[in-house]
């Protein structure tokens, strides 16, 4: 079978006053369909921008060059509206603080509901019910209440699950999943966890999972990859990374490990 993603060569710059800084020197990887793939490394080594980077979700003083496949798609030459609709449906991604992507001005309701609506078509009463729906699947109380919250009136990790029933409306075949779980308190973290797997073996989505965090990589990941600035270091599979790991960054993650 194909693979779901292959970066190769990626090379992703941001130009500033006219000044080029290249952030993401070379990066390959891919994931195969069904497989959790773990994105380590230390803060600022590239993580988000490489996620960004196949979203591209960067703007426009960046340069991105190399390849990113999804499927049988170059994401690289699509125009904007194309990528506008593989973003919608087909690769969702969740970030650290939902709070950055929820919207503050719109209803629960209306953020899942819209979406819903727009890409799947789905009327008024049908968005509605299957707003509902995802909610409660994703372990929301009072799902038919809670669509008229707005998102300050939740707690953080009610807002991730929210964000995950977003990323989830779609039944995405991707999911790009940012430190999904850091702003989060242990047991909510413990339970967010729990939550991805339960849609990754509903919907047999792909997962790219970036953390910082070894023992999620070693809850949830198959194969793990290692960055150090902007540059993969190493890549292995889960049990090998913590059996022999190679790269001096690794073995010194692994020592920092409670
Ligand atoms: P992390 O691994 O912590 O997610 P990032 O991918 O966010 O790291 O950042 C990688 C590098 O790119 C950092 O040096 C950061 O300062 C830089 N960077 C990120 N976003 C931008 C931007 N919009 N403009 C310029 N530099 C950026
Ligand atoms: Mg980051």
């Amino acid at each position: 079978m194909a693979a779901m993603l292959t970066i190769d060569d990626l090379r992703t710059s941001f130009i500033q006053a006219g000044k080029k800084l290249t952030v993401i020197e070379g990066v390959s990887l891919s994931v195969e369909p069904g497989e959790t793939v773990g994105v380590v490394g230390e803060s600022g080594c590239g993580k988000s921008v490489t996620s960004m980077s196949i979203m591209q979700l960067l703007g426009r003083n960046v340069e991105m060059t190399g390849s990113i496949r999804f499927q049988d798609k170059e994401l690289l030459s699509l125009t904007d509206k194309q990528m506008q609709t593989i973003r919608g449906n087909q690769i969702a991604m969740i970030f650290q603080e939902p709070m950055t992507s929820l919207n503050p001005l719109h209803s629960i309701g209306k953020q899942i509901s819209e979406p819903l609506r727009r890409h799947l078509g789905l009327s008024k009463q049908e968005a509605k019910r299957r707003t509902i729906e995802l909610l409660k699947e994703v372990g929301i109380p009072r799902a038919d209440e809670i669509i008229s919250d707005y998102p300050h009136q939740l707690s953080g990790g009610m807002r991730q699950r929210v964000m995950i029933a977003m990323a989830m409306s779609c039944a995405p075949k991707l999911l790009i999943a940012d430190e999904p779980t850091t702003a989060l308190d242990v047991t909510i973290q413990a339970q967010i966890l729990e939550l991805m797997k339960k849609v990754r073996q509903e919907q047999g989505t792909s997962i790219l999972l970036i953390t910082h965090d070894l023992g999620v990589v070693a809850e949830m990941c198959h194969r793990v990859i290692v960055m150090y600035a902007g540059q993969i270091v190493e890549e292995a599979d889960v049990k090998q990374l913590f059996d022999e790991p190679k790269h001096p960054y690794t073995r010194g993650l692994l020592k920092s490990m409670p």
